[in-house]
């Protein structure tokens, strides 16, 4: 690992930041980055850093603080507000304490703040503060990890370090470890960091610039050491066999993971490292120790599901045998809860007890989460589990911690509060594939499920447009041609392989062919069906299949039209794929109803949008003797119907658990479009 300070960058965040904050905490800023950036170092919002400098608080007196990272910050993209200021010497009387609770802690770190809306300083404050150096960097980094997860750690440790490092026992993160490294500081000052037993890495410096270069020269110690170890002799040098069908697989895992009460998004890594190491013959003893840092634990749990299937055997025959394993799973984790809370005599609310990754030999590892977000984050977590668990082993063996200590930190007040809370939003935990979403009806419709929670899939022929929408909507995006059946079967197999399976499908692409109907060719009105009846069916028929091996319901909602029911001269080849699409909504009602699964369609009308072109709408008004406006208007309401109400219309029927093979009108009404 090299060093990436650049005395020019960080000049320049200096300056950039001349108005906001001081040059100490501007260079805390960059250097903090640089660590952040790197994954090998830390992960998603792991990872500490301090400076301690000095401000001047509201009286004008200039005040010496620790300048720590807050709690909700990720080095990568961290800003001045994100070190809240606290008075150090408050803190660090602080010491004299015998003892001090979590909760103690965290009160005692917030009443020595600066600023009292700034976020609650890292629960490795204290340590931070114990310590006298000017600049203080903290890491979980891999190749360190892979030293310190070891049956005789401190011994490797210190034979790559010699007395450049001082060596930490494994106590939880909290006062009394902040206490003890300021021991182990003291009884040797010339070190230049710490390195933490099972835990990761401190250094420091007077410096910014000497902080960050010792924590990069200790990483890439422990790097070379285990280089020249080169172990992994068991990677398979065969190719890999047929990999396992995903995008069947997954489905059936999560309808399993979540026992028909709890949703889980899903990520598959199958890199070649990944796939190896699923694979290795010594897999069972590799996975099933526990974390490589603790704090891993609340995205990992403590070890991974160990899911052996039989590559030979078509997925769908194996779901008894998948449900076996996550049941012996849960039974584990409700016996180590239960055997914990016991022996440390504590009461605690058991967490879900579901595996969050889960290892699948002969395809790679699959991680769960409750956003698609919490499940790519733990995917990542794994990856580097792996990479260190690789380390170790080319070094001697590894080893986690023991369960005792796992569980005091999965069941830590401080790490629980790490996780999201909060009212779950309608949609929370599904997965909807809407099509036609680049524009209109679709667009909207896309916004409104967003907007309650849905994690989306978007499709449509106009890759700019979806492209826009996607990224606002931070939705998954595909650009399909839905009149062509196999592209729109792959892009329901991409949304699964994206999200892990599917709960909705708003089928909303169209489009408007006009003309005399004893007029149309076969050609014309083909084409018309194709998009405007086939589509639907082809997106219904493959969703379906998924809905099946999850076995948790689902919604198929479809975009008819009032001509269904009340065509309209010269819009022959529009209508009748529309009402074949009505019939085939009911279709798959009857037949999708004993799995659970809802199928309605709405039907919308004179909604300004892309479909009619604006010449036609002036040219169908004027037949009616009106103006453009008031044709939208002409309804039993008199108000003019935005694509925004037929997206409402949507959501309804998305979230209506009681309702299926229904007809809802979005139309301001029209008794003569009405269905009967
Ligand atoms: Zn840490």
């Amino acid at each position: 690992m090299e060093s990436l300070w650049s005395d020019t960058d960080a000049q320049a965040l200096v300056e950039r930041y001349a108005d906001t904050c001081n040059r100490d905490l501007a260079e805390r800023v960059y250097s903090s980055r640089l660590i952040g950036k790197n994954p090998a170092l830390v992960l998603h919002g792991g990872g500490n850093t301090s400076v301690k400098t000095r401000v001047q608080n509201d009286l004008g007196e200039m005040l010496d603080v620790l300048c720590v990272k807050g709690s909700g910050w990720d080095l990568e993209k961290i800003e001045p507000e994100g070190f809240p200021a606290l008075r150090l010497a408050e803190l660090r009387a602080l010491r004299s304490l015998d003892a001090l609770s979590d909760e103690a802690m965290v009160n005692a770190q917030r009443t020595r703040m600066l600023n009292a809306s700034a976020p609650n300083p890292s629960v490795e404050t204290l340590l931070h503060a114990f310590l006298p150096h000017k600049y203080v960097d903290h890491s979980h980094a891999d190749a360190i990890l892979s030293l310190v997860d070891q049956p005789d750690g401190a011994a490797i440790c210190r034979d790559r370090f010699g007395d450049r490092l001082g060596i930490v026992p494994y106590i939880m993160p909290g006062f009394a470890l902040a206490k003890l490294a300021a021991e182990v500081y003291e009884q040797d000052p010339k070190v230049e960091g710490l390195v933490l037993l099972k835990h990761g890495l401190f250094t420091f410096g007077t410096s910014a610039r000497e902080s960050y270069e010792r924590h990069i020269a200790a990483v890439d110690a422990a790097e070379t050491y285990a280089k020249k170890r080169r172990y992994w002799s068991t990677r398979s040098s065969l190719p890999p066999p047929m990999p396992l069908p995903y995008a069947e697989l997954a489905p059936v895992l999560r309808g399993l993971l979540g026992a028909g009460s709890r949703r889980y998004f899903l990520n598959l890594r199958d890199s070649r490292a990944i796939y190896d190491f699923a694979s290795d013959p010594r897999i069972e003893t590799l996975s099933q120790q526990g974390c490589a840092t603790p704090d891993h634990v609340i995205r990992t749990k403590r070890y991974p599901l160990l899911l052996r299937l039989d590559l030979g055997r078509p997925v769908y025959e194996q779901g008894e045998m998948m449900r076996l394993a996550l049941d012996h799973y849960r039974e584990a984790y409700a016996t180590y809860v239960a055997r914990q809370s016991s022996e440390r005599k504590r009461r605690v609310v058991a967490l879900d007890p579901d595996p969050r990754i889960v290892i699948v030999p002969g395809l790679g590892i699959i991680a769960a989460g409750e956003t698609p977000k919490a499940a790519s984050i733990a995917a990542d977590i794994y990856e580097h589990t792996v990479e260190v668990i690789r380390g170790a082993e080319a070094v001697g063996r590894y080893e986690a911690l023991p369960e005792a200590d796992i569980f005091d930190m999965e069941y830590w007040s401080l790490e629980q509060a790490k996780l999201g809370k909060g009212a779950k939003a309608a949609l929370a935990g599904q997965a909807v594939y809407i099509t036609g979403a680049a524009h209109g009806i679709g667009a909207a419709t896309a916004r409104a499920f967003a907007k309650a929670g849905a994690a989306l899939f978007l499709v449509d022929r106009d890759a700019e447009a979806l492209a826009a929408v996607a990224q606002q909507l931070s939705a998954a995006s595909a650009t399909v041609d839905l009149t062509d059946e196999h592209a729109v079967r792959a892009s329901i197999e991409a949304a699964v392989t994206r999200f892990g399976g599917l709960d909705g499908v708003v089928s909303n692409a169209g489009t408007a062919p006009q003309g005399k109907i004893a007029g149309a060719s076969t050609a014309e009105l083909e084409a018309s069906f194709r998009i405007n009846f086939y589509a639907h069916h082809w997106v219904a028929s493959a969703a379906s299949a998924v809905f099946e091996r999850q076995g948790m319901g689902g919604f198929l909602l479809f975009n008819a039209s009032k001509s269904a029911w009340n065509p309209g001269p010269e819009f022959g080849p529009y209508a009748l794929p529309k009402a074949a699409l009505v019939a085939l909504a009911k279709q798959y009602a009857l037949e999708l109803g004993p799995l659970g699964v809802r199928c309605n369609a709405v039907n919308a009308d004179r909604i300004r949008t892309r479909l009619l072109d604006a010449n036609d709408v002036t040219e169908r008004a004027k037949a009616r003797g009106l103006t453009a406006d008031a044709y939208y208007k002409a309804n039993l309401l008199g108000r003019e119907v935005t694509a925004d109400d037929v997206a409402q219309a949507f959501l309804s029927l998305a979230l209506a658990q009681s309702t299926t093979g229904s007809v809802v009108t979005v139309d301001g009404g029209n008794i003569a479009a009405s269905p009967r």
